[in-house]
């Protein structure tokens, strides 16, 4: 994160948060969750796969890499 603001592919929308998966360490899991509960990011769970999305679109409810 940091760099540029990301945009939606599907409807242009900048209301973009990230997923987060995995575990978080004990010292971010405060972290996460308030995140999580500002609406900063989502939390998909801890098992990881080739085809979680990254990206989530809060305008049009998009997923994607
Ligand atoms: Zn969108």
């Amino acid at each position: 994160m940091g760099k540029g603001r990301r945009k939606c592919p599907k409807c242009g929308s900048t209301r973009v948060i990230p997923w987060f998966w995995g575990l978080p360490t004990p010292e971010s899991m405060d972290d996460v969750m308030a995140r999580s509960y500002r609406g900063e990011l989502m939390i998909g769970g801890c098992c990881v796969s080739d085809h979680d999305p990254h990206w989530h679109c809060k305008a049009c409810e998009h997923d994607w890499e």
